[in-house]
């Protein structure tokens, strides 16, 4: 079953950074698959602007050579990626300056969706906004696209929220976080809404916990000065797990609908508890052989006490989930590249089975990474003769025989969240307010170890995270699931 395609709308899309690390890696590579699809028509247009000095020729050749690098050559094939190529343009500007703004002005169509993507450092997001209005480019129906981070606490998001409002309205700010444009991500919601069967069950008196891991193998190489500043809290924590947690937590809401969802949403980040510091496991990885060098080598302060792995337990205080504990996770450097929230219900009250071994729990666990998909893991009988033996087996609830082998047409997150925008649907995107409403969780935790000069504990490049970690659990009676692909 071929994923339907319908086509967007007439498009100006400027990206600011079009030559940046974003933009070759994810964004054009995105937009040639939506091309290929049929989703982008010949009727959209991608401007790339920034800095550098380019011809439209040479933008034209980065774009290839993006797409080339970032499509595996099954999926790409020479006739579209040349027909793709024609839609592209190029202006060098400066957000700072007011060199190339006309030059935009007079490339920008009247009468199709002007889309403008923020791929730049956030202190550049007001520059861009201010000109894009001081050169009437932007106007009351053009959308914005910004980029995490979103400040790094309560009152930088506060000001990037400002300084965007003094030119747009709400409805017109697409603040990305990918993880919500995942297919799983919102299958989860379809699973949870579109049927009768979990919803009565979606609430502490059935359900135990919820561990929601994000593993990834990658260090911080690279990126080790800005990644030092930042951590796992909030690179990845605030905003990422928020989500999912959201996502998991919220009541259904009126209609699926960009702000009745993310209403929903934000009650569930008002509702969290402020979490106990005994409650909290930070870890820094070292080195470990083989498997790699040490964070203060990639951080290049050897006295670093930034995190790359957290692991905490979250409350929610309202009626649906008072005593049902969330246990985030998240690292770099770990075992395994491997992200999933795994939704554990407690057993049933009594056992008419005299067969005592083996987890008697219903486990619904959906992956992110790699092979997105879910499982329902539920008991059954041993199959054969013997006696009445009980056995836990996955149900398979991706459908990927229903979608066959077309699964490689679905497309990635990044690929839906821009066609979201040119369609105008804001519905996977975060709000200002949900936004602040995380970083007001999220800074108290972090102002709490600053203040006390907490230092993270180490635990070896390679393994599943710091020991602590695994205690957090452990005297709850409870374990994580394995790290593993
Ligand atoms: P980058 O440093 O690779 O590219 C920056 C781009 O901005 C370049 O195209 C550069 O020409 C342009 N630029 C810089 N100063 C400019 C100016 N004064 N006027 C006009 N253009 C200017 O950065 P990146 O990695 O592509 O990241 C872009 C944004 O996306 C950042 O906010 C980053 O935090 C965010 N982000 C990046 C990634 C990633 O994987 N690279 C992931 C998530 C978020």
């Amino acid at each position: 079953m071929a994923p339907r395609v319908i086509p967007v709308d007439p498009f100006d899309l400027v990206i600011f950074g079009g030559t940046g690390d974003l933009a070759r890696r994810k964004i054009l590579p995105g937009l040639y698959r939506r091309f290929q699809a049929g989703q982008m028509t010949d009727a959209g247009r991608i401007i790339g602007a920034a800095r550098a000095d380019l011809t439209e020729e040479s933008f034209r050749a980065f774009v290839r050579e993006a797409v080339e690098e970032f499509t595996p050559a099954a999926r790409r094939d020479e006739a579209s990626l040349a027909e793709f190529l024609k839609h592209i343009r190029y202006v060098a500007i400066d957000a700072k300056g007011e060199g190339g703004w006309p030059q935009l002005k007079a490339l920008m169509r009247a009468d199709v969706v002007r889309a403008f993507y923020f791929s730049v450092a956030p202190a550049l997001f007001g520059d861009l906004a201010e000109r894009l209005h001081a050169h009437a480019i932007a106007d009351a129906q053009s959308r914005i696209v910004v980029e995490k981070p979103f400040g790094r606490d309560l009152e930088t998001a506060r000001a990037l929220n400002a300084v965007l409002a003094q030119h747009f309205d709400e409805h017109q700010i697409y603040r990305i976080d990918h993880y919500l444009g995942k297919e799983t991500v919102q299958n989860l919601m379809a699973v949870r809404f579109a049927n009768i069967l979990f919803e009565p069950l979606w609430k502490a008196e059935y359900i135990d916990h919820v561990q929601i891991t994000v593993a990834e193998t990658v260090d911080v190489s690279g990126r080790g000065a800005y990644y030092d500043k930042s951590g796992a809290m909030r690179d990845m924590v605030q905003n990422h797990l928020m989500q999912l947690l959201c996502l998991i937590a919220m009541e259904p809401p009126y209609h699926f609908d960009p702000d009745a969802v993310r209403d929903e949403k934000l009650k569930v980040i008002r509702a969290l508890d402020p979490v106990a510091p005994e409650d909290i496991v930070r870890g820094q990885y070292r080195a470990n052989g083989k498997a790699g060098d040490s964070y203060a080598d990639h951080a290049e302060n050897p006295e670093s006490r930034t995190e790359s792995y957290i692991a905490l337990k979250a409350h929610i205080s309202n009626w649906r989930w008072k005593g049902t504990p969330f246990y985030l996770r998240t690292g770099k450097k770990l075992r395994a590249r491997s992200s999933e929230i795994a939704i554990t219900f407690k057993e049933p009250p009594h056992s008419i089975f005299d067969d005592e071994r083996g987890w008697r729990e219903n486990v619904l666990v959906i992956r992110l990474q790699p092979n997105e998909g879910m499982n329902l893991m539920v008991m059954i009988k041993e199959p054969g003769p013997g006696g009445m033996r009980l056995m836990q087996v996955p149900l398979d609830m991706s459908f990927a025989e229903t979608v066959g082998a077309d699964l490689d047409d679905v497309p990635d997150a990044y690929e839906r969240l821009i066609m979201d925008v040119i369609r105008g649907n804001q519905t996977l995107f975060m709000r200002g307010d949900e936004v602040e409403a995380a970083w007001a969780w999220a800074d108290p935790i972090i102002q709490g170890w600053e203040t006390r000069g907490d230092r993270p504990q180490l635990y070896d490049a390679g393994s599943s995270g710091p020991e602590d970690a695994l205690m957090l659990m452990h005297r709850d009676g409870r374990r994580w699931r394995d790290i593993r692909e």
